[in-house]
């Protein structure tokens, strides 16, 4: 079982389902040559992918090309189903910042042969998570400036301004495929820069008043 923390209470909460975003930033969706969609790309990540601040990245034996995707989280605090994009904000309890490390050969191979992209995208160490702090604390989450560095050097940097489907039209698409419940977990897509990560880098990803996490590739 995964547990997570809610800043400033320090509640804990049990992860439940983890839901993420393809190609929620324009940038992002063009360097990947994607096509623009007429609804959310989704896809799941298992909760054993979790690791929290300072755990190590593990690059998997069967990928030569992992890379990183530096995104805002969202932790849902209440079950909804159906909800309303004027509703949707209500059933945030707080916002994170994470890592969805992807193994790009095996998603590229995925994608070519319109197979399932769980592998490339569910494995173990593949969703660093930092603690979410409390959504009263967040005027504005739709206007965040959100960073990775690796070894020192900015490789990833926009605002959450940026996104395709905001955070209110994701709850709302999510609710009406999925009951939402009290510990969900949103990766709600990356901006553009994404690359390769090797053994040794350090990766430094951090949305400021939101939270950081730092994570060392093995
Ligand atoms: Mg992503």
């Amino acid at each position: 079982m995964k547990t997570i923390t809610l800043l400033p209470s320090n509640t804990k909460i049990r992860a439940n389902n983890i839901f993420c975003v393809g190609q929620n930033y324009a940038d992002h969706a063009k360097e990947m040559g994607g096509v623009p969609q007429k609804e959310p790309i989704i896809f799941l990540k298992p909760t054993s992918a979790i690791i929290e601040n300072g755990q190590d990245i593990i690059i998997p034996k069967m990928s030569t090309n992992v890379h990183h995707e530096v995104e805002l989280t969202v932790l849902i605090g209440k079950q909804g189903k159906n909800i309303s994009q004027l509703d949707a904000m209500k059933y945030v309890a707080g916002y994170g910042v994470g890592l969805d490390m992807t193994m790009r050969d095996k998603q590229s191979e995925a994608k070519k042969a319109g197979n399932p992209w769980t592998v490339s995208k569910g494995f173990d160490t593949s969703a660093a998570l930092s603690s979410f702090i409390d959504a009263s604390k967040i005027s504005n989450p739709q206007d965040l400036e959100i960073n990775l560095i690796v070894n020192g050097t900015l490789r990833q940097h926009s605002n959450t301004r940026n996104m395709i489907y905001t955070i209110d039209v994701l709850i709302s698409f999510l609710s009406s495929v999925f009951t939402l419940e009290e510990g969900d977990i949103i990766y709600t897509g990356t901006p553009e820069g994404v690359a390769q990560v090797l053994s040794g880098d350090i990766l430094s990803a951090e949305i400021p008043g939101v939270g950081k996490i730092q994570h060392t590739v093995k």
